[in-house]
């Protein structure tokens, strides 16, 4: 132990993907003292690393607001660098209205730094989860692998975003079980292509991007049958995402063969593209993403584990922390398609405070992917946009627990006092 250098702070923060940013700049603003750990060099997640290039769904079919808060913040600041296109509503094969946002995601790293930095965070970038101690049900010492040697952290409240859950599994919380029926859902490589005449791209009536699909993935040129693609603004580039991996993140060994079976799927889809789909003719594979985009591992065991049924009902939650209007959406694991289960125009569903809180643990809290979550909720809730919604407010409510009790037991604070407060951070959910 002699060798560790020891810090203190309000609230550790375990993986810097978009709910751990969030969460960070969410409680360093109100005023604790964070440090955000994460193991890349950069912020952002699948959102960056993983290049998904698109924020979806901030609002119902109907155009009812559900998400505002940081991530408006985001896009407003992306915006600011040309970095995020214009919002965009377009109709979806099953004839639902769906929105979203592109931006670049070498942009949004920009973004995620200013952010930290303004909000006085401390961030503690490659450095990785070594191991955790725990006490009488309380995290007591974090450890973390950085180019200094080990660091040794203790925080009154630990909030685990590092999607995997890392953290919470050296801690010895539960985990949920996937079904007989569910398999986790696949990776996929992003890469970016271009240049693509996105005028004639566009313009293909959706039947021929079907047949093309069908053919590409026929062929085993595609994994994924779709032509799914995020364009980066300013540019004729895009980041393509019809790629498909069967994984689970979380095996080592497994991890590092889709990683390189991924780079293969993704230049043979290029070779598609470009001898196939009209506007991809000049086009060739710029880069990768640095990392598989990982769509789902681990997911807590929390007080509450939120259902499909409670997201279709839409069930409405006295503590509800966020709102979301994504649909069910399920990546088979084989075979190219997906599930979907699309919601009404006007639907909207709640996301509520005790799905963030880890059975058997009385200081720590989840953000993003990994939240207590059925396999079939997370696949609507796992979304960037409700991703950030969530990591902010696990962020105020990390800072309450340190400011006004003094074990900062999470689940002993006022939840309508967090509920004011997102609210007055801009955060949109019913009353
Ligand atoms: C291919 C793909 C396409 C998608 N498409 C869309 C879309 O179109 N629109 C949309 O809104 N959402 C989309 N999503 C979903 C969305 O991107 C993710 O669910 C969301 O980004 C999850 O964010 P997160 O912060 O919870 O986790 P992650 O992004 O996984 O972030 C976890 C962070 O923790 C770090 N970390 C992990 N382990 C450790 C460790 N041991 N030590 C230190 N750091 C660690 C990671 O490096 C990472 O930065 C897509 C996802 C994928 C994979």
């Amino acid at each position: 132990m002699n060798h560790q250098a020891l810090l203190v702070c309000d609230v550790l923060v375990c993986g810097g993907g978009v709910a751990g940013t969030m969460a960070a700049v969410s409680a360093a603003r109100h005023g604790a003292k964070v440090i955000l750990v994460e193991r890349y060099g950069f912020l952002g997640g699948n959102a960056t690393a993983g290049a998904v290039a698109q924020f979806n769904s901030w609002q119902t079919g109907s155009g009812r607001r559900v998400i505002g808060g940081l991530a408006d913040e985001v896009v407003q600041r992306l915006r600011a660098y040309g970095g995020a296109g214009a919002h965009e509503v377009f109709v979806m094969s099953t004839g639902h209205r769906m929105d979203r946002v592109e931006y670049a995601p070498e942009i949004l790293k920009l973004v995620l730094d200013d952010l930290v930095v303004e909000a006085g965070v401390q961030p503690l970038l490659h450095a990785s989860l070594l191991d955790v101690e725990c006490r009488a049900r309380r995290v007591e010492t974090v450890r973390l692998l950085t180019k200094s040697g080990i660091l040794a952290v203790r925080p009154q409240v630990l909030i685990d975003t590092s999607g995997d859950l890392d953290a919470l599994r050296q801690a010895g919380a539960q985990f949920l079980a996937l079904g007989d029926e569910e398999k986790l859902q696949p990776a996929t490589m992003m890469f970016r292509f271009g240049p693509v005449d996105f005028v004639r791209f566009d313009a293909l009536p959706k039947s021929d991007v079907a047949a093309l699909a069908k053919e590409g993935y026929a062929s085993g040129a595609l994994a994924r049958a779709a032509l799914h693609v995020a364009r980066e603004p300013a540019s004729q580039n895009g980041w393509f995402n019809i790629s498909r991996l069967a994984v689970d993140a979380t095996d080592a060994m497994a991890l590092g063969k889709a990683e390189i079976e991924g780079r293969r799927q993704a230049w043979r889809a290029a070779e598609f593209l470009r001898g196939r789909v009209p506007g991809c003719e000049g086009g060739r594979l710029q880069a990768f993403g640095t990392q598989l985009g990982i769509r789902e591992t681990r997911r807590v065991q929390g007080d509450h584990v939120l259902t499909a049924e409670e997201l279709l009902e839409p069930k409405r939650f006295t503590d509800a922390i966020a709102a979301g209007a994504y649909p069910i959406d399920i990546h088979a694991s084989t075979g190219g398609g997906l599930v979907y289960r699309a919601l009404g125009d006007e639907h909207a569903y709640e996301i509520p405070y005790r799905s963030l809180i880890p059975l058997g643990l009385d200081n720590a809290l989840v953000a993003g992917r990994g939240v207590s979550a059925t396999h079939e909720a997370l696949a609507a809730i796992r979304v960037m946009t409700i991703s950030m919604a969530v990591g902010q407010a696990a962020g105020l409510a990390a800072s309450l627990a340190c400011q006004s009790l003094q074990n900062a037991a999470v689940r002993d604070i006022d939840i309508q006092a967090l509920r004011k407060a997102l609210r007055e951070s801009g955060a949109i959910f019913k009353d």
